[in-house]
């Protein structure tokens, strides 16, 4: 049957990039239906009950700015929020939260419900409807597995793990695409009929304890911020309220220790890693607790975070002992640790291998290049994560609608938002292994920040249409405020005369010596803007700035003018940096550099740059795993050795 309903955008595929994406293509007034194998697995996370992170964190304010749902979500159902760095510089402090996967997907699914111009419908996909046109060959629709054809002028596939999904525990394995969930083999069938470039990845997951059996007292307790330790609460939307947050917990922390590594390295000859059973190439950065011992002998002992996985459940994430190992192997690792001796599994720990397409292949929209109007987003690019999936379901359900209404798509540049980045590496350089975002991907790291996404990016949302009008209110009151705020401080001077000795002493450290404005006193080290609000002289606060006429949004406004007096010379330095590097494309690499005697790169990128021993800094530039931020550290060791 062909549905009665035509669409202008169908998502297949309910998870992290289809709801984002979905979400994005209605908020632009397109018609769209989203496809999904179960409507109550919606927004499930199918591995950890975490959002955010370093890099990760920064996707997820973004997909905010421009509208999505992934921060307020988390907000909802956040159990625990951290700022992770938060002693470090502004560009590499990032959120994270543990969320309640129930509480989550609950404020996903009521988004997605009340959603206008969205169709939501509980059904696999098998094939995809593709006609042949002057210009190639077009996507038209999809149909599912009892025979429904929809017809849509566009398509966004987001299949995550499900293409030809198999999950592998020990020696066994069968066909899934998450554990309790069916794989995706007709669709995968078809996608490999249309010459689509593919290869197979893999990830895994740890098996999930009951923490009535854990002994807690034995775990160190992590408290997350603002749980009585004077730090903020944090937030993860720009129009999210820390009192509105659920209930918070702490998470634990225990260890590996030799028996466990032992308990491990005697199941290797039983491990689908070692025996060559799984193919695809897992997350170097998160690796199975296998790998950990294998590639790190010497190291006796590995963290765990215990974390909760919810308000209303027993469960727990023991994040670090991900494995693919023989139930038997697992039982016992998990006893050997300190505080779950008495543990009882209450789901095995498994890999997953599945298709992904070659990202090369996605022209700069994520449109594949070889079938019009048909797009790709999630983990089928190659990605792993939640974050990185949401942020390319936003950036191709966006450009799906584009292209419907017949606008040329939006492409962020790499110095304008991590989705820049994101999608320029992908469609470059392509992938070896699941990708994750880092900061240090990022060349304009210091004007990528997270604080400042929405500065970035509302109001390109508000223009394509992403962003609506609560939304756009806040922001401009934000944004009128900082720039008030910022012109009262440079034009508000202060004398020799109107700030006695005293008075400077104690709030900048010394006298001042000429007249300065506000502004370039908060530029100064130790000076924050607190302090100078607090110097003797009321002629100096503003009432614009007043707690009563922002309320919460005082601290935000602050924290934008304060960033942009403290860094704005790294900035400007960094952009001249960044351009001056691009002149050094021809710089030749001297042939005897000893790569691994450079202490500022990263093992990973000294091991890359000693493999392959490229010729330019150009070429070193191009080699996958090579950062922008290591070729700057390269030039600046260059520069240095002369
Ligand atoms: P998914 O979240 O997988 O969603 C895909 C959706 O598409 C599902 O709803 C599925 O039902 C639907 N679907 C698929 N095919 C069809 C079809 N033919 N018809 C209809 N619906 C379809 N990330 C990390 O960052 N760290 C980790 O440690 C980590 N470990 C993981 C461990 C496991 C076992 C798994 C499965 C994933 C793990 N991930 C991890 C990855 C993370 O879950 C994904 O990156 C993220 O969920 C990808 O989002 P997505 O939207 O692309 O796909």
């Amino acid at each position: 049957m062909i549905y009665p309903q035509e669409f202008d955008v169908i998502v297949i595929g309910g998870g992290h990039a289809g709801t984002e994406a979905c979400l994005a293509a209605a908020r632009m007034g397109a018609k769209t239906l989203l496809l999904t194998h179960n409507i109550e697995t919606l927004g499930q996370m199918s591995c950890n009950p975490s959002i955010g992170g370093i890099g990760k964190g920064h996707l997820v304010k973004e997909v905010d700015a421009l509208g999505g749902a992934m921060a307020l979500a988390t907000d909802e159902g956040g159990i625990q929020f951290r700022v992770l760095n938060s002693s470090k510089g502004p560009a590499v402090r990032a959120t994270r939260a543990q969320a309640d996967r129930i509480l989550y997907k609950a404020a996903i699914r009521r988004r997605l419900e009340n959603q206008p111009n969205l169709w939501l419908f509980q059904q696999a996909v098998d094939d995809l409807l593709v006609e042949s046109t002057g210009q190639g060959e077009r996507v038209v629709g999809a149909v599912t597995q009892i025979g429904l054809r929809f017809k849509a002028r566009a398509v966004v596939l987001t299949a995550g793990t499900f293409l030809d999904g198999k999950v592998h525990v020990g020696l066994d394995n069968y066909a899934a695409g998450r554990a309790g969930d069916p794989p995706a083999v007709s669709l995968s069938a078809r996608l490999k009929e249309l010459k689509l470039p593919q290869g197979r990845l893999k990830t895994g997951t740890p098996p999930r304890l009951d923490g009535r059996t854990i002994d807690w007292d034995r775990c160190t307790p992590q408290p997350g911020d603002g749980m009585g330790d004077g730090t903020p609460m944090p937030v993860f939307s720009f129009m999210g309220r820390a009192d509105l947050h659920p209930q918070q917990v702490p998470c634990f922390i225990t260890h590996t220790n030799s028996r466990t590594h032992d308990i491990i390295r005697a199941g290797f000859d039983r491990s689908p890693m070692f025996t060559g059973k799984i193919e695809g190439v897992g997350p170097r950065y998160c690796p199975s607790v296998e790998d950990k011992i294998n590639r790190f002998a010497g190291k006796d002992s590995h963290q765990i975070f215990l974390e909760p996985e919810g308000l209303t459940t027993h469960e727990v994430y023991p994040n670090g002992i991900s494995t693919s190992l023989p139930f038997d192997v697992q039982y016992d690792l998990v006893r050997s640790i300190e505080g779950l001796e008495q543990a009882h599994i209450l789901r095995p720990g498994y890999a997953i291998e599945y298709d992904y397409f070659d990202p090369r292949s996605l022209r700069s929209s994520f449109e594949t290049k070889q079938i019009n109007g048909l797009f790709f987003a999630g983990q089928i690019n190659g990605t792993t994560g939640y974050e990185e999936a949401a942020a390319q379901g936003l950036f191709a359900g966006l450009n799906a609608a584009l292209q419907v209404r017949g606008e040329a798509p939006w492409l962020p540049a790499r110095d304008e938002a991590y989705l820049g980045v994101l999608v320029d590496d992908l469609i470059t350089k392509g992938v070896t292994e699941p990708y994750r975002m880092f900061t240090s991907r990022a060349e304009f790291r210091l004007q990528l920040r997270e604080d400042n996404a929405d500065m970035r990016l509302t109001e390109t949302g508000r223009r394509l249409g992403l962003v609506d009008d609560a939304r756009w209110d806040a922001f401009n009151r934000k944004r009128d405020a900082v720039s008030r705020e910022t012109e009262r401080l440079k034009s508000t001077w202060v004398t020799p005369q109107s700030l006695p000795t005293t008075e400077a002493e104690r709030v900048l450290g010394k006298a001042i010596e000429h007249e300065y404005n506000l502004f370039d006193l908060l530029r100064r080290p130790g000076v924050s803007y607190e302090a100078l609000m607090g110097l003797n002289d009321g002629r100096l606060r503003s009432p614009a700035i007043s707690d009563e006429a922002l309320g919460t949004l005082h601290t935000v406004v602050r924290e934008q003018i304060e960033i942009a007096a403290k860094y704005a010379g790294y900035i400007d330095r960094q952009k001249d940096e960044v351009q001056r590097a691009a002149h050094y494309e021809q710089l030749r690499l001297p042939d005897d550099l000893d790569y691994m005697q450079i202490d500022s790169l990263s093992i990973e990128a000294r091991q890359r740059l000693h493999k392959h021993r490229p010729e330019t800094l150009g070429q070193a530039s191009r080699l996958s795993g090579i950062t922008p931020a290591t070729v700057s550290l390269l030039l600046v060791y260059l520069k240095k050795s002369g």
